[in-house]
């Protein structure tokens, strides 16, 4: 990645918080790199995540922009417990400082892309300054279609809702329950981001056509929104495919193991379960018998993470008794180089956008487990476009509800037999492969977006 002072378009880049946001956005930089646009990176620090932190101290500090942000009184929202969406807030109320920040930018900025959590107040002021602003979508197209009507509908929610008259009903049960409250501070920042949408120059969406064909083609002829700016579908953003120079023990035990028997584990940076349901997945990938590389966490956000030893989580003898076939780790794991790992043959995942659209571009079935946000809808196009399959009656986060080992084992093993979904897996991982080759869909829309940048 690398910023010239050649370049005809100088794009600033402006993430807003938590690792599910700044990882495409910088493989975006990366893309957009690649393709002869400069970029810079607006940034503010400290991040809420070590993981954060140590993703941006690996970019060359030369594209890094300072954001100090306005000050802000958290205590203002005292049912608010999420660093990240208190971090969103902030962010959110420091953008009329923007425009004196854009002018110290020297070769001036050409156009912004931010990030759909901070929209509601970036793009205004991108419009009064005029400066074409792209928004950064990172869930799939069915969560850009409830974001855009949800504005519109009778609240508080209370039915399905239906999007381009039919071409997609999302069930009341997929949406958050938070968003059945007017007072979430989340709930009214989506209502705010989504009603600000057709302000933008065009919406960024990693994901490609394959995935929800018929959706796309409804944004982009206008029948989800009227005036609804262009849907621009460029995904899978490329992965970085690299092997550490000195592979973790994970990744390490992951290579001892047959090819395509394991099945990998994560639900992603920001959920974390209950002690309780903890130890009936571990009891249950245990009984399934089956390979699995199951990554634990205890907490929302990795500071806070105890250290626990994983024994004291999983009940005493458990990391002897599974030694032979599964490897639970607590730390963070090059999630990119896992599920292109030849010993990986499904993923139980949260079915958080990036983890989704990752597993996606390596071709690997998932048993989706949502957890909370946009995960149960996420879930829904895992199931409808053969990626994978999803136990609904599973529970989210939110409910106190404890799924019990045996369904868990059951499953898994039902799972991980499962020859016919590896196959339409593997299938749309090719679809994901040809859209983004010279011609492809997502390299047309790649074309289109560089024209307008
Ligand atoms: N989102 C949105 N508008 C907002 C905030 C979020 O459309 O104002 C979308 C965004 O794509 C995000 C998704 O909703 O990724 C789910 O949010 P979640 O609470 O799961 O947080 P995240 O996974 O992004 O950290
Ligand atoms: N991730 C990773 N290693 C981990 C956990 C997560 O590399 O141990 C990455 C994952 O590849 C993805 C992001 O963190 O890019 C998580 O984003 P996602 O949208 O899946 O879920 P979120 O964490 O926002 O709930």
């Amino acid at each position: 990645m690398s910023s010239g002072d050649t370049k005809l378009s100088q794009v600033l880049l402006i993430p807003s918080s938590g690792m599910g946001h700044l990882n495409p956005f910088v493989r975006l930089a990366n893309a957009l790199s690649d393709r002869g646009i400069a970029i810079y990176l607006l940034t503010v620090r400290p991040t809420i995540t070590a993981a954060e932190s140590s993703l941006l101290s690996s970019l060359p500090s030369s594209l890094l922009i300072d954001f100090p942000l306005a000050p802000f009184d958290p205590s203002l929202f005292p049912e608010v417990s999420d660093p990240v969406t208190l971090r969103w807030e902030a962010i959110r109320r420091s953008a009329h400082l923007l425009p004196s920040l854009i002018s110290t930018i020297t070769p001036p900025v050409s156009s912004l892309i931010i990030d759909i959590t901070i929209a509601s107040t970036f793009l205004p002021v991108a419009v009064a300054e005029n400066i074409p602003c792209f928004v950064f979508f990172f869930s799939f197209p069915s969560m850009l279609a409830l974001c855009s009507v949800f504005p519109f509908v009778p609240h508080p929610i209370s039915t399905d809702v239906q999007i381009a008259g039919g071409v997609l009903n999302i069930p009341y049960s997929s949406i958050p329950p938070h968003f059945r409250n007017l007072n979430n501070l989340f709930t009214t920042q989506f209502i705010e981001n989504g009603r600000a949408l057709t302000l933008a120059t065009g919406v960024i969406i990693n994901t490609f056509l394959a995935l929800e064909p018929e959706l796309l083609a409804a944004f982009n002829a206008g029948e989800v929104v009227p005036g609804f700016p262009p849907v621009i579908a460029l995904g899978p953003l490329p992965l970085e495919k690299k092997q550490p120079s000195s592979p973790s023990p994970a990744l390490r035990w992951l290579d001892e193991q047959p090819e395509k028997s394991v099945i990998y584990v994560n639900f992603g940076s920001r959920s974390a379960m209950t002690m309780e349901q903890i130890r009936e997945l571990g009891a249950g990938l245990e009984m399934s018998g089956c390979r699995f590389f199951w990554v634990l966490k205890t907490a929302k956000v990795d500071r806070e993470e105890k250290e626990v030893e994983i024994e004291e989580l999983l009940g005493k003898g458990y990391v002897k008794r599974v030694e032979e076939r599964g490897l639970v780790v607590r730390e963070w794991v090059e999630q990119d180089v896992v599920l292109f790992h030849r010993a990986v043959a499904g993923f139980l995942t949260h079915s958080g956008s990036n983890s989704v659209l990752e597993a996606a571009a390596a071709g690997l079935k998932m048993l989706a487990w949502p957890r909370g946000g946009d995960q149960r809808v996420i879930a829904a196009s895992v199931l409808r476009s053969g990626l994978g399959i999803w136990p609904e009656n599973w529970a989210w986060e939110a409910e106190k509800r404890v799924v019990a080992a045996e369904e868990i084992a059951v499953k898994v093993r039902e799972f991980m037999a499962d020859e016919k979904l590896a196959e339409t897996a593997a299938k749309l991982g090719a679809a994901a492969t040809a859209a983004v080759q010279e011609g492809g869909t997502s390299d047309q829309s790649w074309r289109y977006l560089i024209t307008k940048l």
